[in-house]
Order: structure tokens, then sequence, then C-alpha cells
């Protein structure tokens, strides 16, 4: 018996930063949309915990227990007190360090294989307890649609999308680590008074109007100056997607992949050949958004 679970990636249609908390976390206004690029991950009863992934990334994942989805499998054993031999394999399709939270949907999949396998029945509160234990992102891989995130980012208010986003990702060469970008715009900063984020009104109402130019006018990333401080050649790929008609360009996230919102399919796969033509990013996904969170497909 195994069961497998479906999750999307995110990418955040505002990413509002503060300034660094004496805990070194920072004040959020994250509004985050899940997007149609998904892991699987697959429970399965085992002599022992371990962790497999396969996929293009899958090299750069990390099979011991630092794996997110083996922490998601360790803390609900914990809590329940049963023994977590499992295997759980990844199909990995969201890039690694790509600013698209595919460490997160991992942890939030397992964590919902985990409970449907074990019979353990948590309620939706318990597991949203669970996975903002895991990390900030983590608890929004499990709800999907689209949500306002404060406090670090694990704070969930859902909220109504009115239409279908269509968008292309630009995965990079290399990935970025999300504790250096925040190092970064921490040095960006430095002796400026960072006000503490909110929600952006214009971002909000462009989602639940699902207008596509409301919302390439309204998008923001904070974190966008660090991620390009680090990795200058991204500003070439943002610039490739405006040049083939992207509405709006901006890194999810902190990066380094790149987000280009389309205002239909057919310019969506146009911008997406572009992108692939221009040479300056590693491979292209079209995909739209809202997709669900984390589902048991099997
Ligand atoms: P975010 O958008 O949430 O900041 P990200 O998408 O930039 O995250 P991830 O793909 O989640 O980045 O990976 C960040 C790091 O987390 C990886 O470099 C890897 O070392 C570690 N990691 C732990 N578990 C996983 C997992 N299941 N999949 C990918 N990376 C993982």
């Amino acid at each position: 018996m195994s069961v497998t679970v479906r999750v999307p990636a995110k990418v955040n249609v505002q990413l509002g930063v503060g300034a660094a908390r004496p805990d070194g976390f920072h004040g959020l206004a994250n509004v985050f949309l899940a997007v149609g690029l998904y892991d699987e991950v697959t429970v399965t009863p085992a002599d022992e915990l371990r962790v497999t992934c396969a996929g293009p990334d899958a090299a750069h994942v990390p099979l011991d227990r630092s794996n997110l989805a083996a922490r998601a499998a360790l803390a609900l054993a914990a809590r329940r007190g049963i023994d977590p031999a499992v295997h759980l394999h990844i199909d990995k399709d969201i890039p690694v360090a790509g600013g698209m939270a595919g460490g997160s949907a991992d942890g939030a999949g397992a964590l919902l294989a985990c409970d449907a396998l074990w019979g353990t029945r948590a309620s939706r509160a318990e597991l949203l307890d669970i996975c903002a234990e895991l990390g900030s992102d983590v608890p929004f891989s499990l709800v999907g649609g689209a949500a306002l995130g404060t406090g670090r980012g694990e704070v969930l208010t859902p909220l109504e999308v009115g239409g279908t986003f269509h968008w292309v990702f630009a995965l990079a060469e290399r990935g970025l680590s999300t504790p250096a970008v925040f190092r970064e715009f921490d040095r960006l900063t430095a002796g400026r008074t960072v006000p503490e984020p909110a929600a952006s009104q214009p971002v909000l109402d462009a989602l639940a109007k699902g207008d596509a130019e409301a919302l390439a006018a309204a998008v923001t990333n904070d974190l966008q100056p660090a991620a390009l401080s680090l990795f200058p050649a991204l500003c070439d790929t943002l610039a490739a997607g405006r040049a083939a008609g992207a509405l709006a360009t901006l890194v999810s996230g902190s990066g380094p992949t790149t987000a280009h919102l389309a205002p239909d399919r057919a310019t969506a796969d146009h911008i997406a050949a572009a992108l692939r033509d221009s040479g300056t990013c590693r491979t292209v996904r079209v995909a739209t958004a809202p997709a669900a969170g984390a589902t048991v497909v099997s």
C-alpha cells in the first residue's frame, strides 16, 4: 500500500520584506499564488526511513533527514508515537533552490501522505501547525490557491482569485540560497529605515478580479534587488521576457527563477519560446494559476 500526494509550486505576487528583527527573521507581507508546476511525494511502508528523488534537479536534493519530506514524516510520527519507517519518493518537477518553495512542497506533501498512510487523521489545524514548524512557506504548500502570509509568512489568510493567470517561468543555471538573499537584502538596506510591510490592496483586487493587466501593474518583490545583486545575469532574462510581450516580469521569491506574466496562453507560449531562444536561462516552463494545494492523488 502506498499514498501519492501532488503539491504545487508558488510564485509571490507580492513579497514585502521588513527590517531584520532581533531574532533574525524579517516581517513579511507575502501574497502567495500556487502555480501548476508540481512535485509528487509517494510514501510506502519500509524497514526504515529513507528518501529517494527523481527528476532533472534530483542530484541537488538532500536524501538525509534534512530533507523537508523526511522532517515532515518525523514530526508527525513523533507527535503520534509512530515508528516513521517509510520510503518517501519525490518525483521532482519544481526547480531546486529556485524561489518556488519546492522543498516546502515536499514537506507538505509528505505530511499529508503520511497522515493518510498511517490513518492519523490529523485535523487541518494540526497539519498547518506542523507545516509552520517545518518552515515559513510550508503551510501555503498545503493550502494552495492564493493566500496572504504574514508574520514569518506562515500566518495565512486565504484570498479569492477571480480568473486564471498564465505564467512563464525561466529556470536559471544555478540556485540561490534564500538565507543568502536575505543577508544581501540586509546589506543593501543597511542604514535605511525599512517600513513594516503591509498587503498591497491593488494586488488583492487584481487577484480577486482575475485581471492580469492590473496584477502586472501591482506585483512587487522587495527581494528582487538583492537577488539581482547576487545574480546580475537575471536582468537579461527579465529583459528577454519583457521584449517577448510579458505584462510583468519579476524574480520569483528569493530567485533565481524569473516569473513572466502573460495576458493569455498563446502569448505565454510565445514568451516561452523567446526565452528558450534567448540563451539567458537553463529551461522554461509554462503554468497556470491558481493551483490546488497538496492533494492525495492515489
Ligand atoms: P523558497 O522558495 O521556499 O525559499 P526554494 O524553492 O528557493 O525555497 P528549495 O527548492 O525549497 O528552495 O530548496 C532550498 C534548499 O533546501 C535546497 O538547496 C536543499 O538543500 C534543501 N532541501 C531540503 N529538502 C528539500 C527537498 N525536498 N527538495 C529540495 N530541496 C530541499
